[in-house]
């Protein structure tokens, strides 16, 4: 079957033919394709077109296609039975791990999506600190649950508007939504609502929307102002979890995090995620505790095993070094073939996570990401989409690279965009 009959005969059965939207290809006005497998870094359509992959099933895939350790571990787990709905030694493996690879978190609890994991822990900040309000940023992406669901309101209201149709004002009537980067913004929240704000929630390299990288005072900011007013520091790491570093992006930026969300990585590409932290806090959870949380599903023991042997792999030596070399000989290749036909352009990157701008400066907020020029980014996603490169469909996603992009395809990526960026050059002229 072809990619476009594909399409129409999922739009049939699925809303909008997707089970996720930016799948759908409509940012950047096209019909997507349809994966019949993938290999290593890259996808291969139903029609037999290879890809270079650049989205790495949006950053949950670090050690590339198809792992050959990978697939056995879950091969063998899965002929033990898919899920037991009991404990197993498994999950306490997983925990384990997690704990010492980042130790900001005491104690962990795993569910199967990043959405669940911020719904749960924002619940639990909540109940651990008896208050309502959550800080938010702008452009930062928290799953959809409904109180993340919300749009920064004009003016100086710091009070909002859902995001989506069908979420109720009233629950997002606790969320705060500040830019982000917006340090006095921040001061102001806590001088006006301190005594109420249970937690602040930030991605630390904000990776949904495009990728926005954090200035040391905001950093400062959020290590010290929630503290001071007994409100909980939240840092979603869902995106940034194992992807810029073995210890997570709080490693980097040396924040010790209440409460750290994960995801993505952590399941190796099977539905995973989790949410852990200080254990004072998270023994607020139920059976012990009162804040109530639980999920039939949650521990899978085939996810569990497919996170344990991506775990095992990317801690080895050199790991992380080999995907950042990768990761900045892309973005500087990029940039220099943009550089070279007039485009403007910049590239920023952190470990295996990457944003590509079209403008001159690096933007600091979702305000500027917006600045970007839609056009030059669409032909540009378009034409190597074409030439069998695959960026994200979407100005407003960031890009991943896979422990198997090799120089070699780096290169070859480049190339291709030399000869792209030279026909939008000619285009625009
Ligand atoms: C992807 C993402 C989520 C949502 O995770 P899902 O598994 O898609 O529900 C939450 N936070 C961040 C930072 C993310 O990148």
């Amino acid at each position: 079957m072809s990619n476009s009959h594909a399409f129409i005969l999922a739009k049939k059965y699925i809303p909008g033919g997707v089970n996720s939207p930016v799948r759908s290809f409509n940012a950047v006005n096209r019909t997507p394709f349809f994966t019949q497998k993938a290999q290593d870094c890259y996808l291969y359509d139903i029609e037999d077109n290879k890809y270079i992959d650049y989205v790495c099933s949006w950053g949950a895939n670090i050690i590339g296609h198809a792992n050959k350790d990978m697939v056995q571990a879950v091969q063998k787990a899965i002929s033990n039975g898919c899920s037991f709905g009991t404990p197993t030694e498994l999950e306490t493996q997983l925990a384990q791990k997690i704990c010492s690879l980042m130790p900001n978190i005491e104690k962990i609890r795993l569910v199967n999506s990043g959405t669940e994991a911020v719904m749960s822990a924002i619940r639990l900040a909540r109940g651990f600190t008896k208050r309502k309000y959550i800080i938010k940023f702008n452009g930062c992406y928290h799953g959809h649950s409904d109180n993340m669901l919300v749009n920064a309101g004009s003016g100086a209201a710091t009070f909002n508007n859902p995001s989506s149709s069908g979420v109720t004002q009233e629950a997002v009537s606790n969320t705060i939504v500040l830019e982000y980067n917006d340090v006095p913004a921040l001061i102001g929240a806590f001088n006006q609502y301190g005594n109420q704000i249970a937690g602040v929630i930030c991605e630390p390299f904000a990776g949904n929307m495009n990728l926005v990288f954090p200035s040391n005072e905001f950093i400062d900011i959020l290590r010290e102002l929630p503290k001071e007013h007994g409100a909980l520091l939240i840092i979603d790491e869902v995106m940034t979890g194992f992807r810029v570093a073995l210890g997570g992006a709080q490693s980097l930026l040396n924040i010790n995090p209440d409460l750290t969300i994960l995801g993505k990585v952590i399941g190796g590409g099977l539905p995973l995620a989790a949410f852990g932290g200080r254990a004072d806090i998270m023994d607020c959870l139920s059976p012990i505790g009162n804040v109530y949380q639980a999920g039939t599903l949650s521990g899978n023991p085939v996810a569990v095993t497919c996170g344990l042997a991506n775990l095992e792999i990317i801690s080895s030596n050199g790991f992380y070094e080999h995907i950042s070399t990768m990761t900045k000989a892309l973005v500087n290749g990029l940039s220099e073939a943009a550089k070279m036909h007039n485009i403007p352009f910049c590239a920023n990157s952190v470990g295996g996570l990457f944003g590509l701008h079209f403008q001159e400066k690096l933007p600091t907020n979702l305000l500027q990401v917006q600045r970007s020029n839609l056009e030059m980014f669409n032909s540009f996603f378009n034409q190597m989409l074409d030439n069998g490169v695959f960026f994200a469909p979407s100005m407003y996603e960031a890009g991943f690279i896979c422990s198997k992009h090799t120089p070699k395809v780096i290169d070859e990526t480049i190339q291709i965009a030399h000869r792209i960026f030279k026909n939008i050059n000619s285009v625009e002229g």
